[in-house]
């Protein structure tokens, strides 16, 4: 049976009306609307992109957006100061710093310069710290909506042993980490997984891949993981984006994919919309905590 195919398009659309909503009763209770402040630097086609994507979507559910572009020679004091300066900006609720950086720029540095509580991608260790502890003030991006997908799509986390595939700052880590808390955001049924974080100096992935119950690939290769290294009915979820020459494409063979997996995401129309969806969340989040 082929797998059923879970729907990120769509799920975010849900959640970004629902964001809209709680936008315009923190607009109407406090008279002030959230704001976030994209930082652009140079002139990277699919950052460009990101940064575009993260400004429609802001203006979808009445957040307001500004975009702060600086030149890709742009030393690390230059983007430190423009930092400092949105971090003292009141009328800045969210600050978010497109990666990659260019090579010069110190990019932890940078991160770790931007105010806690305007950082809405959870990248300070403050927040990251949060996080492992089970008491997050943001969840990151990427794996909120990943969580958010899987219970509004009616798969639990708890019990189940997931394999988290990458372990970035970004996605991987934090997905491990939020999953194997006691409970979440969404409820304990969304936590109290058996989380296996593999990485490329695991050996025997396909042994522990195929044991998983939900398969998580953050990685980086195209069509990386194959039918062989899935569970029969597991749920897969790819959060790869490959640019190649047949266009983007994940980290899961999607054709093998869906002949053995149980729910499987799509690329593009998976993982990504969500991630700029929790985006939103997190600066309306921001500016109730800066009211
Ligand atoms: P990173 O490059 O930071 O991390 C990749 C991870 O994959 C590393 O931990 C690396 O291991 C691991 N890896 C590489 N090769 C292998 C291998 N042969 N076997 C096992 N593990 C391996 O990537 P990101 O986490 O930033 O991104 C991963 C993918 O997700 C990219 O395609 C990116 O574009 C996409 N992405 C998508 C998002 C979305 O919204 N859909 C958001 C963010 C990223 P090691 O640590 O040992 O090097």
């Amino acid at each position: 049976m082929a797998a059923e195919i879970l729907d990120g398009k769509g799920i975010s659309k849900q959640i970004q009306a629902e964001t809209k909503t709680k936008v315009a009763e923190f607009v109407s209770s406090h008279q002030t609307t959230p704001c976030l402040a994209a930082v652009l630097v140079g002139e990277d086609p699919a950052s460009q992109v990101y940064v575009r994507n993260k400004e429609r979507a802001c203006k979808r559910v009445g957040i307001n957006s500004q975009l702060h572009r600086i030149d890709a020679s742009c030393s690390t004091t230059e983007l430190l100061e423009l930092v400092n300066q949105l971090n003292q900006d009141p009328s800045v609720n969210g600050i978010l710093v497109q990666l990659p950086l260019p090579d010069q720029i110190d990019s932890r540095r940078v991160l770790d310069a931007i105010d806690p509580a305007k950082d809405v991608d959870a990248f300070h260790p403050h927040n990251v710290g949060l996080i492992s502890q089970g008491r997050p003030r943001f969840l990151p991006c990427t794996p909120h909506g990943i969580v958010q997908m899987l219970k509004r799509c009616g798969v639990t986390t708890t019990g189940k042993h997931v394999c988290v595939i990458g372990r970035s700052d970004i996605v991987g880590k934090p997905m491990a980490m939020m999953l194997a808390q006691k409970d979440s955001e969404l409820g304990p049924e969304m936590a109290n997984a058996t989380v296996t974080l593999c990485h490329s100096r695991t050996a025997n992935l396909t042994e522990i891949t195929k044991q998983a119950d939900i398969l998580i690939a953050a990685i980086g290769r195209p069509k990386f993981v194959t039918a062989d290294m899935i569970k029969p009915g597991a749920t897969v979820v790819d959060v790869g984006i490959n640019r190649t020459d047949d266009g983007l494409v994940g980290d899961v063979d999607y054709e093998a994919g869906m002949h053995v997996a149980g729910h499987l995401t799509p690329v593009p129309g998976g993982v990504g919309p969500l991630t700029v969806t929790m985006l939103l969340e997190n600066t309306l989040m921001a500016a109730k905590l800066q009211v």
